[in-house]
């Protein structure tokens, strides 16, 4: 029998015995018909590894152990994985219990993908806020807020664990997950915060060509070099945030829509393009429009249509925000928008000289 700690290259053929840390299937579809196979995480004292079973008894579940006989190891996402296939013999033993020693891989924030659930992470806690929740009749507190490191933000939460604000810690057993194009982690009873001291993190600045998956708290520069010319001053669904065109939204017309600010724009950085969104808050500080001060008259319209093309239309901007995975592939949300100033030349001169990793 092999230990999983012994597991270090891809292997044709091994024994393990290993308790299921967790399961879940999936449908399949390929030339010879539909089937079903299960994935999921096996361990043993000595560590974790993910697995895939191609031939799986149903009946084995979650947290029980089993012999696995003649299962391979193969890499997939550069990571080694134990696959159980038709050569392969699964025996359940049931009256074994096995204390599993967990191990996870440690990520930054910006590599984080839900393709790995459960992760450990370094970084900073931060704008937590309580919230009470009731569930099946059960009342709890939901710990929302940030998790920073060096690379990026990400939204983390947790069910009744209390997050101490500005901890500086090191979370082991977070578990993934992506929600409207964005990651998120949260913690539960299960994971393990420990404090650890680093220095403060920088909010990191991008290429273009660097934004891969959906994440928050950084920066891009670049030139504006197309601006959408539904740009300004709209009005907006307070529902659904929806833009309305007439006085009312269609599927909504007990609400009232509200002003808005927004601006659409494709950045250009010399890696590559993005289409970026500003709204209201970033808009003001940038441009001096404050939404309240505006009255929607086609006037109006026109003068912040008109000062909005002035103040992005081929101009270098700083934006701090998050790239957000949408149907129509990355777009960029601004939170902030900046002029570009000598600080700020020197941070992309040194990017673009900086290797791509
Ligand atoms: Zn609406």
């Amino acid at each position: 029998m092999t230990k999983i700690a012994e597991i270090k290259e891809e292997s044709p053929s091994l024994n393990l015995t290993v308790k299921i840390v967790t399961v879940r299937e999936r449908e399949y579809e390929n030339d010879k018909g539909k089937g079903t196979y299960y994935f999921g995480i096996i361990g043993d004292e000595t560590g974790t590894i993910p697995f895939t079973a191609w031939v799986f008894p149903p009946t084995v579940r979650q947290n029980d152990v089993v012999e696995l006989r003649n299962c391979s190891v193969k890499a997939y996402n550069e990571r080694l994985r134990v696959y159980v296939n038709s050569r392969s013999e699964v025996v359940l033993r049931p009256n074994d219990t096995m204390e599993v020693l967990r191990t996870y891989v440690e990520y930054k924030v910006k590599n984080l993908t839900t393709r790995d659930q459960y992760v450990a992470v370094s970084g900073i806690i931060s704008g937590i806020q309580e919230r009470k929740y009731s569930k099946d009749g059960k009342e709890g507190i939901v710990y929302n807020g940030f998790f920073r490191d060096e690379t990026g933000t990400v939204r983390l939460s947790s069910f009744g664990v209390k997050l101490k604000e500005g901890l500086k810690a090191k979370i082991s057993g977070a578990r993934v997950q992506e929600y409207r194009g964005r990651i998120r982690i949260s913690v539960n009873e299960n994971s393990v915060i420990t404090p650890v001291e680093f220095p403060e993190p920088q909010i990191p600045l991008y290429r273009i060509t660097e934004l891969a998956n959906g994440i928050s708290g950084i920066e891009i520069s670049g030139i504006c070099v197309l601006v959408g010319e539904r740009s300004g001053l709209i009005m907006r669904c307070p529902e659904c945030r929806r833009r309305v065109e007439g006085d009312r939204c269609e599927e909504h017309p007990g609400e009232t829509p509200v002003k808005d600010l927004y601006a659409y724009f494709t950045l250009e950085d010399g890696t590559s393009t993005i289409q970026v969104s500003a709204g209201k808050d970033a808009m003001k500080g940038y441009t001096g429009l404050d939404v309240e001060e505006l009255d929607y008259t086609p006037e109006e319209r026109q003068s912040v249509s008109e000062k909005v093309m002035e103040k992005f239309l081929g101009k270098p901007v700083l934006l701090l925000g998050e790239s957000v995975m949408s149907g129509q592939g990355l777009n960029f949300r601004a939170l902030e928008v900046h002029p570009v100033d000598k600080n700020v030349i020197s941070r992309v001169e040194s990017l673009m000289k900086r290797e791509v990793n």
